[in-house]
């Protein structure tokens, strides 16, 4: 497998407001044909840095890919130092300037003398056009070497790329396929979820597998190679076939959408019809619900119950149980999702009712005791979870949970959650 590295040039870049993004999908692209990429770096606009890190990287890849610092001014360095590390030449190119001043001029404009500076390429480097601005690109090669310099503005540099060097990288990758499958797991451990797909997956070289872990949800990463596309999602089906198998109804989608989306789906497949009742969530469920286009389909109601007294007047929650167990309560939340089912008429209402934080908490519900409500036609219920994390963080966990209980109620399997971190009431 050949490998590549990526170096990002700006000053910008190692500002705190400006992230490198051109590396996120310059690697989706060669993994797709076969290219693995081992190492990427952000390097400001420095010249003895760079010609350093561009040196580093040819000498330890086999294709070298940099983006940005080839506009016209003294600040763009790029084609000067790649081609300084590359112990080349510039080499001025008059047709180049030619054909910038025909666009400057298309524009109405002089080109500036400045732009000159564009015209210099490194000496027998393949000039790579751009089309959506003033930047050529080069790829040059010494030996079995690549080094690609593109543009620094994706929407330059990724045609560019997929016009120009793609083609010919997929040609000498010997066109392996690499891809990938996400499984997503919801309301199952980390731990607990390798404990049981562990067996499975390390009988395995190829797809690899690896368990990540994001603020709400677990996802099983599948990646594997074959000489074709089919072939390597074919492997990946296989082995996710057997995890699915084991986990069954942890997992929410093979797809990688969100939950939201997969619940949407299953309300849209059965024709029923889903209602809010949300006190610590303050609307964050409902959100994330109708963040998915055609959700009128299926969601009808959502209230957003933060005080006792709208739990009762707009749900219709008994203000001597509010009393009696506290707004945070199982009892509350199973009341809140009744209510919320009765009152819009849907099929089911799901609450939450919860302690954020970061004050509020007592010794008996400390911060992140949260209540999820649910109720549907036949029965209805509550589950206490205790969730981790800043006052953000609980609210969106909290959501994931409501989600995720709604999931499990639909398919008939609420009962089967164990929530990381939490335990049932
Ligand atoms: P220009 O001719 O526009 O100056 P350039 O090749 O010199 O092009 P830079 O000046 O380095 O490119 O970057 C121009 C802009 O492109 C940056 O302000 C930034 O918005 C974007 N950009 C540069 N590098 C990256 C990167 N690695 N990821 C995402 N965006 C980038
Ligand atoms: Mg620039």
């Amino acid at each position: 497998m050949q490998t590549a590295e990526i170096v990002a040039i700006g000053s910008e870049l190692l500002t705190p407001t400006k992230t490198d993004t051109n590396s996120l999908w310059l690697t989706e692209l060669l993994n797709e044909i076969g290219i693995e990429v081992m190492l990427k770096t952000v390097v400001g606009d420095d010249r003895l840095r760079l010609e350093e890190t561009l040196k580093d990287s040819i000498s330890r890849s086999d294709i070298v890919i940099t983006t940005g610092g080839l506009g016209p001014t003294e600040d763009d360095i790029t084609r000067e130092v790649a081609a300084r590390a590359l112990g080349l030449e510039l080499e001025f190119r008059q047709d180049l300037v030619d054909d910038l001043r025909e666009r400057f001029k298309a524009y109405g404009y002089e080109m500036p003398e400045k732009n000159k500076r564009q015209a210099f390429v490194i000496k027998g480097s393949r000039v790579l056009p751009n089309p959506n601005g003033s930047a050529v690109g080069m790829m040059a090669e010494t030996g079995v070497k690549k080094l690609v310099v593109l543009p620094g503005p994706p929407r330059e540099a990724k045609p560019m790329f997929i016009d120009h060097v793609l083609p010919e990288l997929t040609k000498s990758s010997g066109q392996i396929a690499v891809r990938r499958k996400r499984i997503l797991v919801s309301g199952l451990g980390e731990s607990k979820l390798d404990e049981l797909i562990s067996p499975i997956y390390t009988r395995y070289e190829n797809p690899q597998t690896a368990i990540l872990h994001s603020k709400t949800e677990v996802e099983v990463q599948l990646t594997s190679s074959a000489s074709t596309v089919v072939e390597a999602d074919h492997l990946n089906s296989e082995l996710a076939q057997k995890i699915v198998e084991k986990l069954g109804i942890a997992v929410f989608s093979t797809e990688g959408e969100p939950i939201e989306k997969v619940v949407g789906d299953l309300l849209r497949e059965r024709n029923e019809w889903l209602s809010t009742a949300e006190s610590c969530t303050g609307g964050l469920v409902a959100q994330r619900v109708t963040d998915v286009p055609g959700a009128s389909g299926y969601f009808a109601e959502g209230f957003i119950t933060y005080s006792n007294e709208a739990k009762s007047d707009l749900l219709g929650v008994d203000e001597a149980l509010i009393k009696k167990h506290g707004a945070v309560s199982a009892e509350v939340a199973e009341a809140m999702a009744k209510g919320a089912r009765e009152r819009s008429g849907a099929t089911y209402g799901v609450s939450t009712t919860g302690i954020a934080g970061p004050t509020g908490g007592t010794d008996r519900k400390p911060v992140g005791t949260v209540y999820i409500g649910i109720a549907g036609p036949h029965h209805s219920k509550a589950i206490l979870l205790n969730l981790p994390g800043d006052r953000n963080l609980v609210r969106w966990r909290t959501s994931q949970a409501a989600l995720d209980v709604l999931r499990r109620h639909i398919l008939k399997a609420g009962d089967e959650r164990t929530v990381p971190f939490a335990r049932r009431s």
